[in-house]
C-alpha cells in the first residue's frame, strides 16, 4: 500500500496507530493544530470538515527538490472529495462552492511564523455562486480580494503595501473611515485592481483554477517551514529544524454572514489572574482577522449570551468539555455562521505566573488533575516571580523602544531596582538613609567594606565579577537585585561617572536594573510587586512539601535573613558564613587589627572585643531558628577581602613622604613620620599576606589552623550563645562546620582544638548542648577520602562553589569574565558549571563522597550549601544522590521546595 500522507480529521485512530499510540508522536505527525482539530472531531465537537497533510510529506517535499511525494496530491484530492461529501458543497462549483483554508501547523506552536491562505476556491465563477448563496456581495468580494492578497503575499511573495494602498485610495475617495463603509461595487473594483497588481508582480494571471490554488498554497506552506522568520524563531525557541510543518486544509466557515454570525477568541480562564471565568473577545458579523487585527473594537465574549444566546450556551458547554478533556486551560478560536457554532482551534493557553499557580491549584481542587500534576505544572521560575519586584512589561517595552537599554551583564540576584547611581558605599548609605533617596550602588567590584552601602541601596551593579563574586553572594543573601560583570560598563570612580559606548552617566542619574535578566536601563522604569503570600501559591507549596524527600534549608548569616527563610519554609540553616558577620563597620577594624598584628596581646584584645558581637549574633540566630538545626561555618574569608589594598597603601605612603618634604613645622614632621612608620608596618604585613590567588590561599581551615585563637573565639561565642538560649528555653542545635579541608588531619587538628573549647563552655555553664562537628567537601581530595573524613565528621556539606572551582580548575572569581562564557556560547561546555551541577564530573565526586562517608557513618547527614543548592536542575541531582537537604538563599527557599518535589515526583516512576 502506498504511504499515507493525508489524514482526514476523523482518521485520528489511523494516525495514532501509525505512530505507535503516543500522543506526542501524533502531534509530531499531524502538527499541534492538526492533532487538536482531529481530537476535537473525535470527541464530537463541531469542527468544520477537513484533513491534514503530514509533516512527513513536508519533509519529503523539502528533501526531494520541492516535489510532492508520490501519491500525496492524489490523496489530497481524495480527502477533498470527502470534505465535499461532508459539507454538501463542491470545490469549484459555481452554484454551491466549497471554499477551504490552508494553514501551517508544526508540532510546536510557532505563532505567525508560517503561512496561511484563506478562501481558496474563489474565482469569477464561484463568486457568483457565493453571492447567490449568501445574498451578500460585499462579503464575497471582500473574501475574494483577501484571497488574491494572501495568495499574492504567501505564494508569490508580493508585498502587502501595493494592495493596502489601493484600499486606502478607495477609502479616501469615498470619505470612508473604515473598510466597512465601502460598498459591494467598491470591493468588486478593488478585486480587479488586486488582480492587476498580481499580474504586474508575477507576470502571470491570478490562478483561477481552485485545484491549482490549493496545490500552490500547499507548496507555499511547506516552503514557509524554511522561511527566515521561521528559522529565526526556531533558533530562539530551541525547536529542532527537522520537524517540518503539517498543512491543514479545512472547509471555510464565515462569521461575517449577518447578525447571527460572529467570530472570536477566548481563554477558558483568565490568563492574567487565573480566575475561573471565560475571557475573550468577539465581533458580530466579522472574519477572524478583524478580531485579531484590532480594526474594529471587539466586545467581551460573554456578551454573546445576549446576542446569540443558543450559540453562547453551546460555547460554554464546549469549552468546559475541552478543559475537561485536555485537563488544562484552553485558548480557543471559534466562528458562528448563521447561528451555528464552529470550533476552529484549541490549545493550552499561555498564562502569567500567578495564573499558572492558581489554575493548577484550582484544577486539582476540581479534581480534573491530581495534586502531583498541579505541582509538576508550575515551573520554579514562575515561583521566583512571586518573590521579587518586577518591571512593568509595558514600561520595559517602552524603554527598549526608546533605546534606553544600556547594557547586559550576569543576572546574579533577581528582581527589579530603580535608583540614582552612587559610586561609593558611604555616599550610597548617606543618600539612602539621610536623604531618603533611592540608590543603585555601582562599583567595578565590591568588597566587605562596601556592604553598608549595598544594604542601603535598592540594587547593585558591578562591571566585573562573576556568579560567586562578593557582590553576587551578598546581593543574593539580602535579596537585593544585582547585575554583575557588565563588561560594557567603564566606571571612572575619580570622575564620578560611567560610560557605555558614547553614553555618559553621571553620579546621581537614574538607572534601572533587572537582576532577573541582567539588563541595565537608563532612567526610571515602573515596577510592580507580586505577592509571595498568595494563597494559591501557599497551597501549591504545601502540596509540594508532601511530595519531596529533600529538606530545604537556607544560607543565612543574620537573624533577619533566617527569619525570612523560616517564613518561606526553610527547616534549618545550612550555612551561616561567619566572616560576613565581621563586615559591619564597628567590627571590620577589629578583624583587620587581628590579622595585621603579630603581637599576641594585641590579637587577644581584638578577639576579646569581637567575642560579644559574635555571641549576640548567634543568640539572635538561635532564637529565630528555635527547634531547628543551625550550621555555623567557621571563618573562611579570602583574606584579601579584609585587608586594605596594596596599591592604595603604596600611594598613601608616597603621598605621606611628599608631604613630609613640604612640612612647615616640627610637630607636623613628627605626625607625618609616625603615620609613615605605621603605614610602612601595615604595608609590610599586607605584602606578607598577599597571595597571587587568594581564593586558593590561606582560606578556611588553613586560617583556623594558622590562627586557632580566632576559630576558638568563634566556638566559644557559639556555645556561650547556645547555653544562654537553652537557659531561656530555646531549643538549640548548633552544627559547627569546618571549611575547605583537603586532608583528614586538618579536620582532626582543628576539631581537637575547638571541641575542647565547646566542652569547656558547657562545663562552665553546666549545660549540655546537642551539637555536631562536621565539614565541607569543597576540594576533590576531600571527596576522594570521604571515608577517612567521615570518621571525624558528623556531617558533610558540599561547598559546590569551591568544589566546582577546584574540580574544573577554573578560578571562580574570574570564571564569568573570561573564556568560560565563550566556551558556553560555542557549545564547548553545555552549561555554566557554576550555575548547575556538572552531572558527569562533579556529581560523580559527590556520589563518591556520599557513598564513602555513609559506609563509615551510616547516619551521616549530607547537604549542599553552594549556590547550586537553589538551582532546580542541581536540586534534582541532589535528590538522586540521596542528600538530606539543599541549602540556598532565603529567597530561593520556595523555589527549592517546588524543585525538590518535582525531582521526587519525576523519580518516583
Ligand atoms: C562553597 O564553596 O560552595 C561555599 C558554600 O562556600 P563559599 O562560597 O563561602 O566559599
Ligand atoms: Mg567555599
Amino acid at each position: 500500500m502506498a504511504e499515507k500522507w493525508v489524514y482526514l480529521f476523523d482518521e485520528l485512530d489511523q494516525a495514532t496507530a501509525y505512530v505507535g499510540g503516543d500522543w506526542e508522536n501524533v502531534r509530531g505527525l499531524l502538527g499541534g493544530k492538526g492533532a487538536n482539530l482531529a481530537e476535537m472531531t473525535r470527541i464530537g465537537l463541531p469542527v468544520p470538515a477537513g484533513f491534514t497533510v503530514t509533516t512527513e510529506a513536508c519533509n519529503s517535499y523539502l528533501d526531494s527538490h520541492m516535489r510532492f511525494p508520490k501519491q500525496m496530491w492524489e490523496q489530497e484530492l481524495a480527502a477533498l472529495a470527502e470534505v465535499e461529501k461532508k459539507t454538501g458543497k463542491k470545490f469549484g462549483d459555481p452554484k454551491n462552492p466549497l471554499l477551504v483554508s490552508c494553514r501551517s501547523g508544526a508540532k510546536f506552536s510557532m505563532p505567525g511564523m508560517m503561512d496561511t491562505v484563506l478562501n481558496i476556491g474563489l474565482n469569477d465563477n464561484t463568486v457568483r455562486g457565493m453571492i447567490e448563496a449568501t445574498g451578500n456581495p460585499r462579503f464575497v468580494y471582500d473574501s475574494y480580494r483577501r484571497l488574491i492578497q494572501m495568495f499574492g503575499a504567501v505564494v508569490m511573495g508580493v508585498p502587502d503595501e501595493p494592495f493596502e494602498e489601493v484600499i486606502a485610495e478607495f477609502r479616501k475617495a469615498r470619505g470612508a473611515k473604515s473598510d466597512a463603509e465601502l460598498t459591494p461595487d467598491d470591493w468588486k473594483a478593488i478585486v480587479e485592481r488586486f488582480r492587476d497588481i498580481f499580474r504586474r508582480y508575477n507576470r502571470i494571471d491570478f490562478p483561477t483554477d481552485p485545484y491549482e490554488q490549493l496545490r500552490l498554497a500547499t507548496e507555499a506552506v511547506f516552503k514557509s517551514w524554511n522561511g527566515k522568520r521561521a528559522i529565526d524563531y526556531r533558533n530562539a525557541a530551541k525547536i529542532a529544524h527537522n520537524l517540518g510543518t503539517a498543512v491543514n486544509i479545512q472547509a471555510m466557515v464565515f462569521g461575517n454572514m449577518g447578525d447571527n454570525s460572529a467570530t472570536g477568541v477566548a481563554m477558558t480562564r483568565n490568563a492574567t489572574t487565573g480566575e475561573k471565568r471565560i475571557e475573550g473577545d468577539y465581533l458580530i458579523n466579522a472574519q477572524g482577522e478583524d478580531v485579531v487585527a484590532g480594526i474594529r473594537t471587539t466586545d467581551p465574549v460573554e456578551r454573546m449570551a445576549e446576542t446569540i444566546p443558543h450559540a453562547w450556551k453551546q460555547f460554554v458547554e464546549i469549552t468546559s468539555k475541552l478543559e475537561e478533556h485536555y485537563r488544562d486551560m484552553q485558548d480557543v478560536e471559534f466562528t458562528v455562521e448563521r447561528g451555528v457554532l464552529w470550533m476552529l482551534q484549541t490549545r493550552a493557553g499561555k498564562r502569567t505566573a500567578q495564573a499558572a499557580v492558581r489554575i493548577a491549584v484550582q484544577m486539582a481542587e476540581e479534581k480534573s488533575i491530581t495534586r502531583e500534576e498541579a505541582v509538576m505544572r508550575v515551573t520554579p521560575e514562575q515561583v521566583d516571580f512571586f518573590l521579587h519586584p518586577q518591571f512593568d512589561a509595558s514600561s520595559k517595552r517602552a524603554a527598549m523602544a526608546e533605546g534606553r537599554l544600556l547594557a547586559g551583564g550576569l543576572n546574579v540576584s533577581p528582581g527589579a531596582a530603580v535608583g540614582m547611581v552612587a559610586f561609593n558605599a558611604d555616599l550610597a548609605e548617606s543618600w539612602a538613609k539621610k536623604e531618603g533617596k533611592k540608590v543603585i550602588m555601582v562599583r567595578p567590584e565590591t568588597k566587605p567594606d562596601d556592604v553598608h552601602g549595598m544594604l542601603a541601596a535598592e540594587g547593585i551593579l558591578t562591571s566585573r565579577g562573576g556568579r560567586t563574586s562578593h557582590a553576587a553572594l551578598v546581593a543574593r543573601q539580602f535579596g537585593k537585585p544585582a547585575v554583575v560583570g557588565v563588561a560594557a560598563l567603564e566606571i571612572d570612580i575619580g570622575q564620578h561617572l560611567m560610560t557605555v559606548g558614547d553614553q555618559v552617566i553621571n553620579e546621581g542619574e537614574w538607572i534601572s536594573i533587572d537582576g532577573s535578566t541582567g539588563e541595565v536601563f537608563l532612567g526610571q522604569l515602573d515596577t510592580m510587586v507580586p505577592d509571595i503570600s498568595d494563597l494559591w501559591l501557599m497551597k501549591l507549596l504545601q502540596w509540594a512539601d508532601g511530595f519531596r524527600r529533600l529538606s530545604v534549608w537556607a544560607n543565612a548569616d543574620y537573624a533577619q535573613d533566617a527569619k525570612r527563610a523560616r517564613e518561606h519554609g526553610a527547616s534549618g540553616i545550612g550555612l551561616c558564613r561567619t566572616e560576613h558577620m565581621f563586615f559591619q563597620a564597628e567590627r571590620l577594624p577589629l578583624v583587620q587589627k587581628l590579622i595585621m598584628t603579630n603581637v599576641p596581646a594585641e590579637r587577644r584584645e581584638a578577639l576579646d572585643a569581637l567575642l560579644p558581637f559574635q555571641r549576640e549574633d548567634f543568640i539572635a540566630l538561635f532564637k529565630v531558628m528555635d527547634g531547628l538545626p543551625v550550621i555555623i561555618r567557621l571563618i573562611d574569608p579570602p583574606l584579601h577581602e579584609f585587608l586594605p589594598g596594596f596599591e592604595q597603601l603604596m600611594s598613601e605612603l608616597t603621598d605621606g613622604k611628599i608631604r613630609l618634604l613640604n612640612a612647615k613645622n616640627l610637630q607636623e614632621i613628627d605626625e607625618l613620620l609616625r603615620k609613615i612608620q605605621e603605614d610602612e608596618r601595615i604595608l609590610r604585613r599586607v605584602e606578607a599576606l598577599r597571595e597571587a590567588n587568594p581564593m586558593l590561599g590561606l582560606r578556611g581551615v588553613r586560617l583556623g589552623i594558622t590562627m586557632p585563637e580566632l576559630t576558638q573565639m568563634q566556638v566559644r561565642a557559639i556555645f556561650e550563645a547556645a547555653c544562654q538560649c537553652a537557659k531561656l528555653g530555646v531549643d538549640v542545635h548548633p552544627e559547627i562546620m569546618i571549611p575547605l579541608i583537603a586532608h583528614v588531619n586538618e579536620l582532626v587538628t582543628q576539631r581537637n582544638a575547638l571541641e575542647a573549647v565547646a566542652k569547656e563552655v558547657m562545663a562552665e555553664r553546666g549545660i549540655t548542648i546537642d551539637y555536631k562537628f562536621g565539614t565541607m567537601i569543597e576540594i576533590p581530595r576531600a571527596a576522594l577520602t570521604a571515608d577517612e573524613i567521615a570518621e571525624h565528621a558528623e556531617f558533610f556539606s558540599f561547598g559546590t562553589n569551591d568544589l566546582t572551582q577546584t574540580t574544573y580548575g577554573i578560578s571562580r572569581d574570574d570564571a564569568e569574565k573570561g573564556f568560560l562564557i565563550d566556551y558556553i556560547q560555542r557549545g564547548i561546555l553545555p552549561e555554566n558549571p557554576f550555575v548547575s551541577i556538572d552531572e558527569n564530573g562533579l556529581a560523580k565526586l559527590m556520589r563518591m563522597a556520599v557513598d564513602l562517608g555513609r559506609k563509615v557513618r551510616p547516619g551521616l547527614e549530607v547537604g549542599i550549601c553552594g549556590e547550586h543548592g537553589g538551582d532546580p536542575k542541581s536540586i534534582a541531582v541532589c535528590h538522586k544522590l540521596g542528600l538530606n537537604y539543599v541549602s540556598c538563599s532565603p529567597l530561593r527557599v520556595p523555589i527549592a521546595r517546588l524543585a525538590a518535589a518535582q525531582a521526587a515526583l519525576k523519580n518516583s516512576g
